[in-house]
């Protein structure tokens, strides 16, 4: 028997209306959208969800909810170019050696040539590459990146894919 308070700490995957995994939410934020009309089950699923009580109510929450409209979906912005973010992206490895070690930030086309503070002209270099790069493109300093720098994905598509990878791993 798990405690009110672990329950409610679960969470719910929810799914656009048309079906794509967008995120996950706690069961308190999904009885929120199934009791206001803007979530529903989704069927198909082996789908043993959770029995939420309170005094006077039992309420069934599934483990897979489905947005009814189209009003949720929030405007994402690109997020800001700094560290953590494009450490987290390069997979903290040097884009020009494979180095996990010292690492800093390169602008591919250097600043002093034009070169924006952009997700497609920021990477992660290690120190040593990133001196011996120095004030060069990585064509005049023929250091090709292994890898072409890119803005990270919607959230949305990024919890899809990783959700259907975990369906993909039960499955085996
Ligand atoms: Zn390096």
């Amino acid at each position: 028997m798990t405690s009110i308070t672990q329950t409610l700490n679960q969470s719910v995957v929810v799914f656009s209306q048309n079906y794509l995994p967008m995120s996950r939410v706690n069961i308190k934020r999904a009885i929120v959208l199934l009791t206001t009309g803007k979530a529903e089950p989704v069927n198909g699923f082996t789908d043993l969800g959770w029995q939420v009580r309170s005094p006077n109510l039992v309420f069934y929450v599934p483990a897979h909810i489905r947005l009814t409209t189209h009003q949720l979906e929030r405007i994402w912005k690109v997020p800001p170019v700094n560290r953590r973010e494009v450490l987290r992206r390069d997979k903290h490895t040097c884009q020009y050696c494979g180095s996990p070690q010292k690492l800093t930030l390169d602008h591919v086309i250097p600043r002093s040539k034009g070169g924006k503070h952009s997700w497609d002209n920021v990477v992660t270099a290690c120190a040593p590459c990133n001196a011996k790069k120095g004030d060069r493109t990585p064509k005049q300093a023929r250091m090709p990146l292994r890898t072409k720098p890119k803005a990270p994905p919607h959230p949305a598509v990024a919890f899809a894919e990783q959700f259907w990878r975990e369906q993909q791993a039960n499955l085996e």
